[in-house]
Order: C-alpha cells, then sequence, then structure tokens
C-alpha cells in the first residue's frame, strides 16, 4: 500500500515526490508578496519527519549551501521518511546580508511567534505551525556572527539521550552542552516535543568550505542515523563534551593578531596573540583564561578594549 501523501500549507504531496512552495508571509509596502521558500522530500517508505533550516540569522549562509548539497545527494524515491528543507528563513535578512530583519528584531529570540505579532513573530509562526509542528527531529544550520568564525560544532542540551545520540551521530568536532534560550527555534521545537540540534560553523556571510563540508557530512550521518537515507558514512568524529565554554576578551583597543587557530588545544595562561598600535608594538597579550578548545575567534583586524576575541570550549571538568 502506497505510503499516504504529506500536507502542508495548500499542497498534498504524493509519496516518493518532491515539492517545492512559497508560503506567504506578508506584503512589503511596494506591494509585492514575501513568501518562504519550502521544499518537500516526501520518501515512498515510513520514517521519521525532519526539517532542516539555515539563515535564522539573515547573513549565516553556511547552511544554505549545506541544505543544497544534502538535497543534491538524496532522491525521494530512494529515501525513507519525509525531509522539509527551509534554506532562507530569514528571507528578508538574507536578501540584504543582514542577521536581523528589517523591523530589527532578532528571528532566533521571536519564537514561537505570532499569526499578528511583528514580521519576525509571523516567520517564527509560520515556521513553527507549517513546519516544526509536523516533525520529530529537526537540524539549526548557523555560523558566528560580526566577523567571528566557529569550529564546526553541535550545540544541543545533551542531558537529553535522544538528542545526545543524533549529535554524536553527526560527528562534529565538538559538541557544545547548552541550555536552551527563550524565544529560540531550538527552544520553541523542543516545547513542541522535537529533537533538535543546532549546527555552528564558519563565519557569517562566507561559503566558508571546511565549514560546509563538515555540516554537509554531518546532517548525512544524522539521516543515516535516522535510517532516512543509507550509507556506507564515514563515521565523524571524535567529538569532544563540553559542558561549558568563555570568550577572552581584549584587553586593549588596537590591532588584533590572533595566533590560535579554531580546534586548537590551550591552556589557561596560554598565549592566544596580541593587541598593537598601528606601528606593531605590542599593547597587550591576549592569554588563554581556561584550558580546552578554541571553538570561535574574531576575525576583525581592528579590535576595542572588551570585544569578544577567543571563544573556548573548556575540556576541564570542575
Ligand atoms: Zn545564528
Amino acid at each position: 500500500m502506497p505510503r499516504e501523501s504529506f500536507a502542508i500549507g495548500p499542497a498534498r504531496v504524493r509519496a516518493g515526490a518532491t515539492r517545492d512552495l512559497e508560503l506567504p508571509i506578508t506584503r512589503l509596502i511596494t506591494g509585492a508578496d514575501v513568501s518562504l521558500p519550502v521544499r518537500i522530500l516526501h520518501g515512498r517508505e515510513d520514517g521519521p519527519v525532519v526539517w532542516l533550516n539555515a539563515a535564522t540569522h539573515g547573513d549565516e549562509v553556511v547552511g544554505v549551501e549545506v541544505i543544497r548539497r544534502v538535497l543534491a545527494s538524496i532522491s525521494p524515491r530512494t529515501m525513507r521518511g519525509t525531509l522539509i528543507a527551509v534554506p532562507v528563513l530569514n528571507v528578508l535578512g538574507v536578501m540584504s546580508g543582514e542577521r536581523y530583519l528589517p523591523d530589527r528584531r532578532d528571528l532566533n529570540r521571536s519564537f514561537p511567534g505570532s499569526a499578528r505579532g511583528s514580521l519576525a513573530s509571523r516567520i517564527a509562526h509560520l515556521m513553527m505551525t507549517e513546519v516544526v509542528a509536523k516533525c520529530e527531529v529537526g537540524i539549526d544550520l548557523h555560523t558566528g556572527s560580526d566577523r567571528r568564525a566557529n569550529l564546526p560544532q553541535i550545540r544541543a542540551d545533551l542531558d537529553d539521550p535522544r538528542t545526545r545520540e543524533l549529535a554524536l551521530a553527526f560527528g562534529a568536532p565538538v559538541l557544545l552542552h547548552a541550555r536552551v534560550r527563550d524565544g529560540s527555534l531550538r527552544h520553541a521545537a523542543r516545547e513542541r516535543g522535537a529533537t533538535v540540534l543546532l549546527y555552528e560553523g564558519g563565519e557569517n556571510w562566507r561559503f566558508d568550505e571546511w565549514a560546509v563540508t563538515a555540516g554537509t557530512d554531518g546532517v548525512r550521518r544524522v539521516l543515516g542515523a535516522l535510517g532516512m537515507v543509507d550509507g556506507p558514512e564515514e563515521p565523524g568524529g571524535p567529538s569532544v563534551e563540553c559542558r561549558a565554554s568563555g570568550w577572552v576578551r581584549a584587553r586593549h583597543t588596537g590591532f588584533l593578531h590572533l595566533d590560535a587557530r579554531l580546534g586548537q588545544q590551550v591552556e589557561t595562561g596560554e598565549r592566544l596573540g596580541s593587541v598593537s598600535d598601528s606601528f606593531g608594538k605590542t599593547l597587550r597579550l591576549v592569554r588563554a583564561d581556561r584550558t580546552g578548545i578554541v571553538i570561535g575567534r574574531s576575525e576583525a583586524p581592528v579590535v576595542n578594549g572588551g570585544d569578544a576575541v577567543v571563544h573556548i570550549a573548556s575540556t576541564e571538568v570542575r
């Protein structure tokens, strides 16, 4: 007996079919309609319903390319379950390369949203009702913000066994235990009972190939662990599990020279770089404030005193 059709928006997607949809969001001041592009792959055989989304922050585009590559590698004729892809969730932010929406709201603080709220709130509501409510697992793809590059990592509630299992399957170099934040997609989706992984990798407004590759391989491994696609996928990892992290801040204004690389193991007090004046005179050294792994670093040439410059995930159990 063939699998039942999948209902989303005004559409019914047949088993074994791919369907592209434009879900209406609002109308611009010019009168043009704004809609959310969504692709549904409804597999021939039964299996879990999973969503992938990118660009919750409009300048974080690594995940857009991750989703493109994942979609190019699977077919609804052979896969099990259903995949809903939302490559540009913050559709207006992506148009202008902006993190936030034109109404200055952070979409990732606007969940679960409402049908009559601000623009951000409406996009959040649409995502929740048409996508998240139909899924049991989701992966939210992010990058660093504001000239910061992130080591490929999964941020998730590692105390939840199901979440931890999928995070391990992803196989990123670091798994960072992160409590959910109010208003985030991850928080709202958890409340709905979905298992959510948040991927961080690369820098904003760039296609960092190493972050795209790690993200694509990780997503495919999770789909494999869920039984949606067949291997043989190379296992990822090994992943280092971290329970806490913190930023080292610049202690002087000046030009930043960082020696610390993403993924580097550092010890408390170790030199990570320096801040210098315009002639190269060292003003302050940047030193590790904890023992751990460098999971994020500033790519900015100039920093102000107090700016976050190196993100270290603790590997010491406290
Ligand atoms: Zn983000």
